[in-house]
């Protein structure tokens, strides 16, 4: 598999620091020394420091949820690329849809954050997917395809491969409605195409892109045995040890 699946946690605003070192702890004992498949957790910014110590010299990364595309400066509440590679995270969740939702993030502010994020070597995960009216209205790939382009704007062709994209259909984030494997083979496989357009087929190939919309330990084997699912942006199910070691497991298995 010319792709390595990978597992991130989107652990929200939940767990304090001590509570994400417990749960750190306890995914490590299960999956630390994982290496088939890339595992990244993704704790708040309050939790980033104790979470990052915790994973020294293990095979976990570590990610931030967000960041402001600038270095510094007057940006209250916010932190730069360059904060959090220095906890040494290596990733970056941008553009989800609760920060699209609550924060009014449009697509040339997350274009900003995800050109700035590279700049720094943080590896962004940026999120796109249609709302349910959206979908109903039959312009889920029009909205997908306006959410990749606007958000890769300036992205060149060394830097695509680093950059990771996560379809979450929005009417399935914490909803408990999982797209069905046909909805999202579909839409991953029109982002694939639409890569394809933008840098080429060879590196469209090695661009993952990983589904996220109520992926349980359930629906995970189905959905990563998707050829064009590269594995999951998982927010619930992140928030328990259990849950999250086996759907690291169901990506292994489909690995
Ligand atoms: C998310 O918010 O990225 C997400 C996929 O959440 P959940 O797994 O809870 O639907």
């Amino acid at each position: 598999m010319i792709r390595k699946k990978l597992i991130a946690g989107n652990w929200k605003m939940n767990k304090t620091a001590a509570d994400g070192v417990t749960l750190t702890k306890d995914i490590l004992a299960e999956v630390g020394r994982e290496t088939a498949v890339d595992i990244v957790l993704c704790p708040p910014f309050t939790a980033l420091e104790s979470v990052g110590r915790t994973l020294e010299g293990y095979a976990v990364k570590l990610g931030g949820q967000n960041m402001h595309p600038e270095k510094s400066g007057a940006y209250t509440g916010e932190v730069s690329a360059e904060m959090l590679r220095a906890l040494f995270a290596t990733h970056v969740i941008l553009g989800h849809s609760e920060r699209r939702t609550y924060f009014a993030e449009t697509d040339a502010f997350i274009n900003k954050k995800v050109v700035a994020a590279l700049a720094s070597q943080l590896k962004p995960i940026l999120c796109v997917g249609e709302t349910l009216a959206e979908r109903e209205a039959g312009a889920t790939l029009a909205v997908v395809q306006r959410q990749v382009e606007g958000g890769l704007q300036g992205v060149t062709k060394e830097q695509i491969t680093t950059v990771i994209i996560a379809y979450e259909p929005v009417w399935a984030i914490g909803t408990g409605k999982v797209a069905t494997t046909a909805q999202a083979q579909e839409v991953h496989a029109f982002i694939r195409d639409l890569l394809t357009k933008l840098y080429g087929e060879a590196l469209a190939q090695k661009v993952r892109i990983l589904y996220g919309g109520s992926m349980k330990p359930a629906n995970a084997p189905e959905l990563l045995a998707q050829k064009d699912i590269d594995g999951g942006l998982i927010g619930g199910a992140s928030l328990e040890a259990l849950s999250f070691v086996a759907l690291v497991k169901a990506a292994v298995a489909a690995a």
